[in-house]
């Protein structure tokens, strides 16, 4: 296997990871996203192999015993969330630089694996006042479900230091064009 680059992105949720990658993916800077596998249900548009390959808890339980994941967590009670091997394989042989989305602890657990070859990007919310009002006008969770993610907010807010870089999604272009630049240099080194 000819292995190339990855960047990881980390942040609570509603923090805008997801509509700063999606922007990110369009870019021509030769990223690919790695779909990661869950346990969760599919929420609104979502599509199996699109956003998530959604297995039963079964089939999760299954996959992590053959060792199939490079890394999983229980991001929420009972959600499972990982990163299967075949997606780094599937994305290096056609020589993309794979952009990974996963909570603080993968991110950083992918690190220590990858080292020098991975970028890690930390979203940070201006305020938690902030994400509530995002997690609100996403209109994808139930007010128990926004709970429970804000209520991780701050855990996870925590382990900003151990990323490489920080990048405080107030201005989403700002924010946009910050992470073009940090990954075009990443890549071009
Ligand atoms: P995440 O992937 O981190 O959970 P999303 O990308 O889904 O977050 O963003 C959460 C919500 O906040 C979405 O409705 C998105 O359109 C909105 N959003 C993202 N960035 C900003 C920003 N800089 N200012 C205001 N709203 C934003
Ligand atoms: P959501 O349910 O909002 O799609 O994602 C919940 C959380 O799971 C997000 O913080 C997301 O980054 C994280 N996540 C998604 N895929 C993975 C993965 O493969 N591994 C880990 N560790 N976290 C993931």
């Amino acid at each position: 296997m000819n292995e190339g680059k990855i960047v990881i992105f980390s942040a609570p949720s509603g923090s805008g990871k997801s509509t700063i990658v999606n922007y990110l993916l369009t870019r021509n800077l030769g990223l690919e996203f790695s779909i990661s596998a869950t346990s969760r249900a599919p929420r609104g548009q979502e599509q199996n192999g699109v956003e998530y390959y959604f297995l039963s808890p079964d089939e999760f339980r299954n996959r992590i015993a053959k060792g199939d994941f490079i890394e999983h967590e229980e991001v929420y009670e009972g959600c499972f969330y990982g990163t299967l091997r075949s997606e780094i394989d599937r994305i290096w042989a056609k020589g993309h630089t794979i952009v990974f989305d996963v909570d603080v602890k993968g991110g950083v657990n992918l690190k220590k694996i990858f080292g020098e070859k991975a970028l890690t990007l930390f979203i940070q919310p201006p305020s938690i006042d902030e994400l509530r009002r995002r997690l609100v006008s996403r209109g994808t969770d139930s007010p128990e479900k926004i709970e429970q993610r804000l209520a991780k907010a701050g855990q996870e807010l925590a382990y900003a230091p151990e990323f490489d870089q920080i990048i405080v999604n107030d201005d989403l272009a700002a924010a946009q064009a910050k992470a073009e630049s940090l990954i075009s240099s990443f890549i071009g080194k």
